[in-house]
């Protein structure tokens, strides 16, 4: 028997929000499976590759940008941004600033990238992670369920998700979930 034709897809993932959220944590756990308490913050944007078996027949290779200390500069270039089909927003549940931020970065990346013409041409495929639950404490903000869904839904977040890069929590939930997303508009 032949085997069946492959299909290969290359997706370009931003993941996006403040210094210090653990941005290149879930990276590095997602792609590596690995954490550590200081990763150093190089300047400039850093790729990571995640290949994916997603079926029998359907390869995704997973291009995840970080993007390694350019947050301090406040918003990115336009070339950062260019042609990603999808983006995580992370903020760090003990720091109620990068929750505030989270709106930012989400009008930024809407005002620099959009789906093609072809499938619409609204804003790409986002969700929010609220990493850092592992150090999660009630009085922390933003973690009410039904608020996150309506900020959510105002904010135009597909969904979003409690994670922690340090103890492996939903991480790899929130990625598939994201990619499910993705491929139904291939
Ligand atoms: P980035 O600046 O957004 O890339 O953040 P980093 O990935 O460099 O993480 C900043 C700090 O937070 C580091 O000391 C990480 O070890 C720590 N960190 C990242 N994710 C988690 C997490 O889920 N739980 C805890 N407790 N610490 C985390
Ligand atoms: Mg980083």
């Amino acid at each position: 028997a032949y085997p069946t034709e492959i299909r290969e897809y290359l997706f370009k993932v931003l993941v996006l929000g403040d210094s210090g959220v653990g941005k290149t944590s879930i990276i590095k756990r997602y792609v590596h499976n690995i954490f550590s308490m200081n990763y150093k913050s190089t300047i400039g944007v850093d790729f990571a590759l995640k290949v994916v078996q997603w079926s029998p027949d359907t390869v995704v290779r997973m291009q995840l940008w970080d993007i390694a200390g350019q947050e301090r500069f406040g918003n990115m270039t336009r070339v950062y941004y260019k042609e990603a089909v999808a983006a995580l927003v992370v903020y760090d549940v003990t720091r109620p600033k990068t929750f505030e931020a989270v709106a930012k970065w989400k009008s930024d990346l809407d005002s620099k990238v959009s789906l093609p013409p072809g499938l619409g041409g609204g804003s790409i495929p986002t969700i929010l992670l609220a990493n850092k639950m592992d150090l999660h404490e009630d009085h922390s903000p933003g973690l009410n369920a039904e608020e996150m869904e309506k900020f959510c839904d105002e904010h135009g977040f597909l969904k979003w998700f409690g994670t922690s890069a340090k103890d492996n929590n939903n991480i790899e939930d929130a990625v598939t979930f994201l990619l499910e997303d993705i491929l139904a508009t291939e």
